[in-house]
């Protein structure tokens, strides 16, 4: 039988992932709609091939040689149509750059999103993880997302409030993990101002009532000076999650370390800052072959070129022995491997 068209064999996703890792996926397709995307699912099932699903690569590491069928939902569009009140819903496609999106949204005078500037990736992987920055969550603003289901072929709503969202969590990490292709997701977003400004450095770097587009500026500028860019030192954002721990233990930790920087959070637990407490073992700056901890930014892991996975891996391993050893906390990586599914 003939191969579809859209299907590529050993494609080089090298420049595909933002820490750079070298990588051949034996089977890739671009889908630029849903029945590309459900056609995808056909042939993976047809033929029992592993599935992944690659957005921008800024939060996923791959291996060497990835088997089975890669699909990138390259869907476009974004529609914005009023909603309730001064509310507007925006609906926009799974392959529409997280940032454009900010971006349009801003130029519209539409609040909500602007502290999520410059994350980098696509629109369709900000619910994986619930993408969040400077004291908002994509949680904040989601309606619904779409997807086909991998296990029926069919196209699905899911509301905002049914898909498990948490910190840097969602049910499409756990319960359908691996199993969905999200296409299209809704924000609702508004006209009426109401600035975040309550974290980080933000209300420092804006005047005392600040407009939608001097918040953006001041988000991107920030995140410019802190952040290596993946294009000039290839990372993927923050290594590690900040480790969400009992008031009792945080209260212990206080004790030993007063400038420990804890947020109490709704539950009663307390998230610690993980880089805090790697740069507290001595280890911003620590090199180890090709793999490094970024000199300004401690969550930050870069690869100076020629490593792999399990190099990068190893690395990670020892950072979080150190960090556990020293304080008794546990950090979880953040960016996902292959087919891994959080339990
Ligand atoms: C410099 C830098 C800064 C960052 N800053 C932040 C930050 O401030 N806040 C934050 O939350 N994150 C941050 N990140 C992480 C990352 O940008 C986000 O997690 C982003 O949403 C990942 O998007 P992506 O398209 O690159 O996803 P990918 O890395 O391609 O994929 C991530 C995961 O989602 C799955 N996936 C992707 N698309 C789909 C889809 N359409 N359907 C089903 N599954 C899918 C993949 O299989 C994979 O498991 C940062 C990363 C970098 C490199």
């Amino acid at each position: 039988m003939r191969e579809p068209d859209a299907l590529e064999h050993a494609r080089d996703l090298s420049h595909a992932n933002t820490m750079a890792l070298p990588c051949i996926a034996e089977r890739f397709w671009c889908a630029q709609d849903s029945a590309s995307v459900a056609a995808a699912l056909r042939l993976a099932n047809a033929n029992d091939w592993p599935l992944t699903v690659l957005g921008g690569g800024s939060n996923l590491l791959l291996p060497a040689r990835l088997a089975g069928l890669t699909l990138v939902p390259e869907l476009p569009d974004i529609t914005f149509a009023p909603g309730e009140g001064e509310s507007v819903v925006v609906e926009v496609g799974a392959g529409v750059s997280w940032h454009a999106l900010v971006t349009a949204c801003v130029e519209r005078g539409l609040w909500g999103i602007e502290n999520l500037a410059l994350i980098p990736g696509l629109a369709g992987a900000a619910p994986i993880q619930n993408i969040g920055a400077y004291g908002v969550e994509l949680s904040d603003v989601l309606l619904w997302v779409e997807f086909v289901d991998r296990r029926d072929g069919q196209c699905h709503r899911l509301a905002s409030t049914a898909c498990g969202l948490g910190y840097r969590d969602s049910i499409f990490k756990r319960e359908l993990a691996n199993q969905v292709v999200i296409t299209r997701l809704a924000l609702r977003l508004s006209r009426r101002a109401h600035p975040q400004l309550g974290y980080g450095v933000l209300a420092e770097r804006v005047s005392k009532s600040p407009g939608l587009e001097e918040i953006f500026s001041a988000i991107c500028a920030i995140r410019r000076e802190k952040l290596p860019d993946p294009r000039e030192l290839p990372n993927a954002g923050s290594f590690f999650k900040n480790p969400v721990v009992s008031a009792s233990s945080a209260a212990q930790l206080t004790q030993r370390y007063p400038e420990l920087p804890c947020y109490p959070q709704p539950d009663g637990r307390v998230k610690l800052a993980a880089g805090w407490l790697i740069e507290r073992c001595g280890l911003k700056g620590w090199r180890q072959g090709a793999f490094g901890i970024h000199a300004r930014q401690a969550l930050v892991l870069v690869h100076f070129g020629g490593g792999d996975l399990a190099e990068l891996l190893a690395f990670s391993a020892a950072i979080a022995e150190r960090v556990h050893a020293t304080f008794g906390v546990t950090l979880v990586r953040e960016p996902r491997q292959v087919h891994e599914a959080d339990s």
